[in-house]
């Protein structure tokens, strides 16, 4: 059996490093690797070349029975895979449906690694956890740098500097980590969200939870968020523009999982916040936290800057693709069997991930 790994267009990351390919210890299983397909992530063909064959693109397209990789393959290259393959990527499949119905038309397979349930078992492979991580603190170093300001509190001689206020929206793993982050660079933070559990990991990290009582909390939502009355949105955005007008960083990580990113930051509350001050919504591509943010965009309003980023992990792809090539290793360890492809339905993980069969 070949697996395949190939360059990702638009993106620093690849799906599988050099170290993983050499544990990789599975039976009749070899790899091969797209010319180039690790450098801007400073895996090189020399080390690969260790552990499979590095070919051309088309050579991988044609030969592999799974192709791993972190985008999905471009539409226009799916008919030169091999009948029957599977393709293993980060699909997104509630927003692209299109890509989904193409894949199912040309017979191939097709597996999600973003629907990769959230539980204990699943924890090992659970790439949007090791992603989201790298995100939030990527967010907190970028807002640092685009800041006209410190972020400790600085004592001098030439006059003294209150410590940055940060306030995240969203305190699942991307914006704990954010929480994080900011704290150790010496801000002063506050984090929100609608779920009753995040208030302690919130406060555990030496953060201010901020409460709007009234939010929706299903615990058998898979530990993800739900959506909420448009009453309690209307009191959440009141609450968030009084703590965003004093703020002079705001990172928005607020997902709800198959829907549009819910609006906590309107343009009414953007203007009220203060020159020099930063966003950061990390969830720009799923429609964003802030009215105004664009996708892949910074815009300044007023003198706040709105910075639209959700690919911040490929501004890390050292340690972002080692982290996402531990994931999917332990995927493809479960969906292996005696070299061959088993993809049982009865395993709860494989039946979620694949969108696509036959
Ligand atoms: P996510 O990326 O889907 O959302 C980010 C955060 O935004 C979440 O904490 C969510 O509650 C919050 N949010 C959604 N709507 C909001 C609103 N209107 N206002 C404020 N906040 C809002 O979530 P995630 O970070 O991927 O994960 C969320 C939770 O899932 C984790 O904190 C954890 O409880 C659970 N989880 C469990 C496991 C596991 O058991 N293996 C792994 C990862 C995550």
């Amino acid at each position: 059996m070949t697996i395949g790994i190939l360059k990702e267009p638009n993106d620093k990351r690849v799906s599988l490093v050099p170290s993983t390919l050499k544990k990789f210890k599975v039976e009749n299983v070899e790899f091969w690797i797209q010319e180039g397909a690790g450098s801007q992530a400073s895996y090189l063909d020399a080390k690969y070349e260790k552990y499979g064959k590095v070919t051309d693109r088309e050579d991988v397209l044609k030969n592999a029975d799974i192709l791993v990789t972190i985008n999905p393959i471009p539409a226009e290259e799916l008919s030169k895979v091999k009948k029957g393959a599977l393709l293993v990527a980060v699909f997104s499949p509630f927003q692209n449906e299109n890509l989904i119905t193409r894949i199912k038309e040309l017979g191939l397979q097709a597996a999600s690694l973003d629907m990769i349930p959230r539980t204990t078992i699943a924890q090992t492979m659970d790439i949007l956890s090791s992603m989201a991580s790298i995100a939030g603190y990527r967010a907190v170093l970028l807002a640092a740098t685009e800041l006209p300001g410190f972020f400790p509190m600085m004592i001098t001689a030439a006059g003294s500097i209150k410590p940055c206020k940060v306030l995240v929206l969203g305190a699942g793993v991307a914006g704990l980590q954010a929480v994080a982050t900011a704290r150790r660079l010496g801000a002063i933070v506050e984090a929100f969200d609608v779920r009753a559990a995040a208030k302690e990991e919130v406060e555990s990290l030496g953060a201010k939870f901020v409460e709007v009582p009234g939010a929706i909390d299903k615990r058998d939502a898979g530990g993800y968020a739900v959506e909420q009355t448009p009453e309690f949105m209307a009191r959440q955005q009141e609450e968030v523009q009084l703590r965003a007008a004093s703020s002079d960083v705001v990172i928005t990580t607020a997902q709800i999982l198959g829907k549009k990113a819910p609006i906590l930051l309107t343009k009414e509350t953007v203007e009220r916040m203060k020159p020099g001050s930063i966003v950061i919504d990390l969830a720009a591509s799923s429609g964003g936290n802030c009215e105004l943010s664009q996708d892949k965009k910074t815009i300044v309003h007023k003198g706040v800057k709105i910075i639209g980023n959700s690919h911040l992990p490929s501004d890390m792809p050292r340690d972002a693709s080692y982290f996402f090539s531990n994931n999917a290793a332990n995927y493809l360890k479960l969906i292996i069997k005696d070299g061959k492809l088993n993809l049982d339905l009865n395993n709860q993980i494989i039946e979620k991930t694949l969108v696509t069969r036959d």
